[in-house]
């Protein structure tokens, strides 16, 4: 077996910390996974951005005095740092089309998901839209999902929002509208988890919250790859 990221051979001796959990063996070899680092330390407990005393972030605070956006997300947890060489993985990921590299974060998606969201009924991948869909061949959210044991649904279309997105942040917070309802049937009084690669302003998941929720789902939290 080779490593996803640099074709470096893998050892062929099965650990025995593999055998004795029957874990899969890793993707990639210790140099390329060492540099990936995971979040740790004190987090703001909405996003999982490092906070000292795990305090609520700015970020969250504001978006729960904001009367329409407040407690839409139940919570977000992210896995890894978003830093130079997480920035590459990430891009050779999503823009050259390297499904493969999902495999790299099976164990850590699933590891995340039954200490976090253990009472997720259905996992809803961020959908991209047609464009950037037919562009790619794949949605990397898709692929992350598949890999947790919950069963996953899609509820969501994506808007194509190229001609919003020129107005300033404001307007676009008020106005921009990424997701629209395709498929409301399976998501009634379901607490769902929203997967995606990278958490930023956490913008993205509350819209698909906003609409799950409005729509009949009990509660939405969402699992990242990356905090950016
Ligand atoms: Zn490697
Ligand atoms: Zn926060």
């Amino acid at each position: 077996m080779r490593c996803l990221l640099c074709d470096a051979r893998l050892s062929e001796t099965v650990s025995w910390k593999t055998l004795l959990l029957m874990a899969e063996p890793p993707a990639a070899c210790q140099d390329c996974l060492l540099p990936l680092k995971k979040l740790g330390g004190p987090y703001c407990p909405v996003c999982s951005r490092s906070m000292p005393d795990n305090q609520e972030c700015s970020d969250c605070f504001r978006w729960n005095k904001n009367r329409e956006w407040a407690g839409v997300l139940t919570k977000n947890i992210s896995i890894y740092q978003y830093n130079e060489e997480m920035k590459a993985v990430l891009a050779r990921y999503k823009f050259r089309g390297d499904a493969e590299l999902s495999k790299l974060f099976a164990g850590e998606m699933n590891k995340t998901y039954r200490e976090h969201f253990r009472e997720a009924e259905a996992a809803v991948p961020i959908p991209l839209s047609e464009e950037r869909l037919y562009e790619r061949g794949f949605n990397q959210a898709e692929l992350l999902a598949k890999q947790i044991p919950i069963p996953m649904l899609h509820p969501l279309k994506r808007i194509s929002t190229e001609k919003q997105s020129k107005k300033s942040r404001k307007e676009r917070l008020q106005n921009l509208h990424l997701f629209q309802l395709s498929y409301a049937d399976d998501i009634q009084n379901k607490h769902l988890l929203l997967i995606d690669d990278l958490y930023t302003t956490g913008f993205t998941v509350r819209q698909a919250a906003k609409i799950l929720l409005e729509n009949g789902a009990s509660s939405v939290s969402s699992l990242t790859l990356i905090r950016g």
